[in-house]
């Protein structure tokens, strides 16, 4: 009862009247679009789907049976024998991921196109800078006549959402080896990328789990690590910083080699909302997306739904739930082509699980138990599993896939007309440039320094061009020395430069009129220069470039210089993005730290080991109670607890230092006894929010802790701070000395969203404890955000090198 239906486009006809009937089709009707109508060429007809495997034949089961997943190892394998197998796949090894596995490719089109692969490359490049050809549309026309639609589908980021990674092999399995007309229209009008998993790590991190606790209370519960070795979730929150491999290599050898038309990105949501989602998002839109590229996210999600609609697929909703505000999550909207996010509601990993119609739980813009305009078919509840995830995330694949198929011309014209109009004149009134300042001054220059290159190192795999001045200029009636780094907005991915540069101006969206903020999917704020305590100038007026293309100096990158003090992280089994995140920082930095999990926090003898204890941004009671003592084994369930809380207390008082992020500063007020207040504690959201955006703090400049830090703007004793889930901080005693306090209500917001700034204004943002002979120090922000605040990332790193503040 749970609206699985079977495949609808299994081929039942004879091959010859489909043949008949694919001519008719191509010759007659709307399907044949471009200028130059193009001949119905046979396909190869050799590909006998006997002869392609089927992933059972490879892997021994099918995608989709409960209580199976299939290792990383082995769907390699499935692809690398369906290339040997088809003449209609070619796989790749792009490179090697965090851990070490093959982060690959299949590429996945008819014989004659995959023969031609090259020629459709260049087109993709000539079509997506139309500098090359100075934008002449009778040439972008015979460039769009020739050229394919590039559909890129990405499976399996997040591995708990296990039906991605499964999928893939049935995706391929069926262009490999079907010969419908469907099929073929596909493969003759679409190249098909298809990255099998962009996290291949947490696919067996999460498959070693699940086998090991199948049976057990803990079966279908998620790992007791991140499935990213770094970023956990925070993996698909990664698309415009790029710190991750994973990343890196989709950007650098696929996105920016074949600037792909259409981005299919599955995904699962959680149990007991809508089956499955597909644009149009909700509102916000970032304001940067070109126009066209929103119209056909929109047009290709409706098209979508309304396919699996006509195959009877209840539960599908457009136009909920997700917002389309952080370029974090969408490359591919600042590069010319679309991004459909599909979420599937999921199982308890690999096994089934029941919804009864009333536990059904309304989402943003939808409840499951209602019909409306964007949810036309209630799904009824009851048993949902592993093949009804397959199945409907195969459906959307391949409804996306026809779309892409038949409106292949206007696809390839809508992505010309983005690049053109990203590379024509600006016009008045619209930025010509934006300017990134040269650090000055050359002691405390190190980590303006540090934040300059990576900015400029980003942007670049943006593929954003970066000129440099070679003598002064003069723009906007102001000079500006030599060095001066200059973005022009008029080149193909000015766009993508510009949402990154300027500053967020989230809009107030409220739940009702009236009524508590709406929650963004994400967060509020990606503005990389305060992040990454860079100046910027944005500039209106045209003016003449003293540029060359050389790069002036090599950016110095920071080293440690102080005697290496020994740190322990903490690594609660409820494992922590944000520890994830500081990892991977130290390690960038060449930190030396070693983890401690709960049970040597609990074994004391903390300061015979430790000088420092960094406790990573975590909810307080998670960090006391870990992991469920009903599901989890004993081992690794339990957090801290209080013989934890005791060891940590003796560890200052024998003279070590604790520090504590953003919500774990909760725990040192709940546990550790400090002299803190947290005036937003308890404080309801409608009085007071922000969920992930730039504030500004003042500093002491006094203070060790701040030495060194990149100041905003130019401005003496000024900096950011990343506020999501914060905390605001107020001394009791003497023994709490305010190192950063958040500034004046009036000009507190740099850059989000904030509602309720007031309550904050002129608390403490960073703060100095001294117990007995050691010390707590309290960030009530994230100074390490996702490996982008470089601004703040001083602070964290004087805290674990300096002694105690003098006063
Ligand atoms: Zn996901």
């Amino acid at each position: 009862m749970n609206a699985s239906s079977g495949d609808p486009m299994r081929p039942i006809l004879s091959l010859k009247f489909l043949s008949l009937l694919l001519a008719i089709l191509l010759t007659t009707s709307s399907f044949a679009q471009t200028n130059q109508p193009q001949k119905p060429r046979r396909l190869s007809s050799s590909p006998a789907s006997a002869a392609v495997p089927s992933p059972r034949d490879v892997i021994g089961f099918t995608p989709g049976d409960d209580r199976k997943l299939a290792s990383w190892a082995q769907i390699v394998d499935y692809f690398k024998r369906l290339e040997r197998a088809s003449n209609r796949v070619k796989f790749q090894e792009l490179g090697k991921t965090t851990l070490g596995r093959p982060f690959v490719l299949a590429i996945i089109s008819s014989p004659a196109n995959l023969a031609n692969l090259e020629r459709f490359k260049e087109i993709q490049r000539k079509l997506a800078d139309p500098r090359t050809f100075n934008s002449n549309d009778a040439e972008a026309e015979k460039l769009i006549a020739e050229g394919k639609t590039i559909v890129m589908i990405t499976c399996g980021i997040h591995s708990t959402e296990v039906g991605g990674n499964l999928v893939s092999m049935n995706i391929a399995h069926r262009l490999a080896s079907d010969d419908s007309p469907e099929t073929r229209e596909i493969l003759e009008r679409c190249i098909v990328l298809l990255v099998p998993s962009l996290n291949p790590d947490g696919n067996d991190i999460v498959k070693n789990w699940y086998d090991k606790t199948l049976g057990t209370p803990a079966e279908g519960t998620n790992p007791p690590e991140l499935y990213h070795h770094y970023t956990g979730h925070d993996n698909n929150r990664d698309w415009y910083a790029f710190t991750q491999v994973e990343t890196q290599l989709t950007v650098d050898k696929v996105h920016n080699v074949w600037h792909p038309q259409i981005v299919h990105d599955i995904h699962q949501q959680g149990e007991t909302g809508s089956r499955f989602f597909l644009p149009p998002y909700v509102e916000p839109w970032e304001p940067n997306v070109p126009p066209i590229i929103q119209a056909g996210v929109n047009f290709m999600g409706s098209t979508m739904a309304w396919e699996l609609a006509g195959e009877g697929k209840a539960g599908v909703v457009i136009n909920g739930v997700y917002d389309a505000w952080t370029p974090a999550r969408a490359y591919q909207h600042y590069h010319g082509g679309i991004r459909i996010l599909s979420e599937t509601a999921s199982a308890r990993i690999a096994s089934p699980t029941t919804v009864p119609f009333d536990k059904l739980t309304p989402q943003v813009n939808v409840d499951p138990k209602v019909r409306s305009w964007n949810f036309p078919l209630v799904w009824p509840g009851g048993e949902w599993k592993l093949a009804n995830i397959v199945d409907y995330m195969q459906a959307g694949a391949f409804a996306l896939m026809r779309n892409a198929a038949r409106y292949r011309e206007r696809w390839l014209r809508d992505f010309y007309l983005v690049g053109k109009d990203a590379v024509r004149e600006r016009r008045d009134g619209e930025a010509f440039a934006f300017l990134l300042l040269k650090p000055e001054g050359a002691g405390i220059a190190v980590w303006e320094r540090e934040g300059i290159s990576r900015l400029e190192s980003i942007l670049e795999r943006g593929q954003v061009n970066i000129v440099y001045a070679h003598s002064r200029f003069k723009a906007d009636g102001v000079e500006y020395p030599l060095d001066t780094r200059i973005v022009l907005m008029a080149q193909p991915y000015g766009a993508f430069a510009r949402a990154l540069l300027q500053r967020q101006q989230y809009p107030d969206l409220r739940e009702y009129p009236g009524g508590p903020p709406r929650r963004p999917y994400d967060v509020t704020a990606h503005t990389l220069p305060l992040l990454m305590g860079v100046r910027v100038v944005k500039v209106i007026e045209p003016f003449s470039l003293p540029v060359s293309d050389a790069r002036p100096d090599n950016p110095i990158h920071w080293s440690s210089s102080t005697q290496a003090p020994r740190i322990g992280l903490y690594k609660s089994n409820a494992a922590s993005m944000d520890e994830g995140w500081t990892r991977w920082m130290f390690e960038q930095f060449k930190i030396k730290y070693s983890s401690a999990n709960d049970s040597q926090i609990r074994a004391g003898k903390l300061r015979e080991q430790f000088d420092y204890i960094i406790i990573p941004a975590q909810n307080s009671q998670q960090i006391l109670n870990g992991l469920s003592k009903d599901r989890y084994p004993a081992e690794i369930s339990g957090g801290l607890g209080q013989a934890g809380v005791d060891a940590l207390k003796k560890f200052v008082e024998d003279g070590g230092t604790i520090i504590t992020l953003n919500e774990a500063s909760q725990f040192a007020i709940d546990h550790l006894g400090v002299p803190v207040r947290n005036v937003l504690e308890g404080v309801p959201a409608k009085d007071f929010y922000c969920p992930g955006s730039i504030l500004k703090i003042k500093v002491d400049t006094n203070s060790p802790i701040t030495r060194g830090a990149p100041k905003l703007e130019s401005s003496k004793d000024e900096s950011i701070a990343w506020v999501e889930g914060s905390l605001a901080f107020e001394p009791t005693s003497d023994d709490a000395r305010v190192i950063a306090r958040f500034a004046d209500a009036k000009e507190l917001l740099l850059s989000g969203w904030l509602l309720g700034g007031g309550k904050m204004a002129g608390k403490g943002a960073i703060v100095e404890v001294k117990r007995s002979k050691g010390r707590v120090i309290m960030f009530a922000f994230r100074p390490q955000y996702r490996g982008q605040s470089i601004a703040t990332l001083p602070f964290l790193f004087n805290a674990i090198s300096t002694s105690t503040t003098q006063r």
